[in-house]
């Protein structure tokens, strides 16, 4: 008999003919989150074992597995033959030693000399036998033991079922570009677009020393932060300050962040095709600020040529985002009070219903505009977000 954990992977199953290219993505990406761990893990047909690791580390392991993209839930459990007597010893060890239970036997292997009903009785005697504090209950029982018979050399015995970050593998979509700010609300766009399947390069606006160094630490934290849903990444850091100080100098003041956010988008798009990604992320809202009313988000969506530029957040109140970055634990992190490039130079009353033509005549004022996009884009500083 021997501790195991049981993996069940999420919407994969729907996948038809696909099925095996959103496996071998899943496979890999268990393989890489249990890196620096000792274990075996087994990867049968829609059923994964972890096995073979010290008993300290369970916890752990189950922490890291409920942070992959894919997998529905997980079990801790006992592996034991299908025989009624080395059953029965694996449920002896689960079982509370009081309370009401249930035990729920399915039989794989229709070739085992028992019915379900049949192990399951047996076990049940046994239990009640053995604990007199325990009583069955098949209906509301406090705890469930759980007997998956699979063929007569092996059976899996649980009782909980722990729910893991759904989703669908990281880089089973393809790769994606996340705008991602020292705010509460990028770090959850970035983390639902992981879940859907992305894998991400992260890009960050940094305009030294209008924000402070600080300010960038604490990008790159949240980078560490998300790693364990994203995965191994690379946080992109673009210097900023000459454009929007050039921006500053030039353009209508009201004007100023929606200048602002259209060099940020032809920035990202540039990076984006050096980096092949093939979307740009980003964590606005409809009507939380002036730079995210329809009018601004037209005016700076329409400098982008190529690509899609997702906004995952677009329908979601603050509390509501502010409730998933609790969860995935960039929350504490977020609110840390490092002013962010977009709160340079703001304006008294920014506007909010911008047009594209005003935009341009603006941007064509400003000395240089192209020339200071290529430079900041060639002098992008690349930090890889690894645990080496
Ligand atoms: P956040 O909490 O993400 O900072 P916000 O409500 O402060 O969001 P804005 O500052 O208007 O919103 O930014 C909208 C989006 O633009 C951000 O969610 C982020 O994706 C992107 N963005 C803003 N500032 C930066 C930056 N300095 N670097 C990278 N992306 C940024
Ligand atoms: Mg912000």
């Amino acid at each position: 008999m021997d501790r195991v954990i049981i993996l069940r992977y999420s919407e994969i199953h729907l996948k038809g003919k696909n099925r095996i290219f959103f496996e071998n993505i899943l496979k890999r990406n268990i393989l890489e989150k249990l890196r620096g761990i000792t274990c075996k893990a087994e990867f049968g047909y829609s059923r994964y074992i972890i096995s073979d690791y010290s008993e300290d580390d369970e916890t752990k392991l189950i922490e890291k597995l409920k942070t992959v993209f894919g997998l529905y839930s997980l079990s801790p459990g006992l592996r034991t033959s299908s025989d009624t007597e080395a059953v029965g010893d694996a449920a002896e060890i689960l079982c509370p030693k009081e309370g009401t239970f249930r035990i729920t036997v399915n039989r794989a292997d229709k070739t085992l000399p028992y019915t379900s009903v049949q192990l399951a009785a047996s076990i049940g005697g046994r239990l009640l036998d053995k604990f007199n504090a325990l009583n069955v209950d098949l209906h509301n029982p406090d705890f469930i033991i759980y007997v998956d018979a699979r063929d007569r050399a092996t059976a899996y015995v649980y009782s909980e079922s722990i729910l893991c970050a759904g989703g669908m593998p990281v880089g089973s979509a393809g790769k994606g570009l996340s705008l991602l700010s020292g705010g509460i609300d990028s770090p959850v766009s970035t983390y639902m677009m992981a879940k859907r399947g992305l894998e991400l390069t992260e890009l960050h606006f940094w305009s030294y020393p209008y924000t402070s160094l600080e300010a960038k630490d604490k990008v790159i934290e949240l980078a560490h932060i998300l790693r364990k849903f994203t995965g191994d990444t690379r946080l992109i850091i673009i210097p900023f300050t000459e454009i929007q100080e050039a921006i500053h100098k030039f353009a209508e003041p009201n004007y100023m962040i929606t200048l602002v956010r259209r060099a940020m988008m032809r920035i990202a798009e540039r990076i984006a095709e050096k980096y092949g990604c093939g979307c740009i992320i980003n964590g606005e809202d409809l009507g939380q600020v002036a730079s995210q009313t329809l009018e601004s988000i037209t005016v700076t969506n329409s400098v982008i040529k190529n690509l899609p530029v997702f906004r995952p957040l677009i329908g979601f109140d603050k509390n509501e985002i502010i409730e998933i970055s609790k969860k995935i634990g960039t929350y504490e992190t977020s609110i840390k009070p490092y002013e962010d490039c977009c709160t340079v130079f703001l304006p008294e009353s920014p506007a909010t219903k911008p047009t594209i033509r005003r935009s341009e005549a603006s941007e064509s004022k400003i000395e240089n505009y192209e020339s200071l996009i290529s430079k900041a884009v060639d002098n992008a500083e690349v930090i890889v977000i690894s645990d080496d």
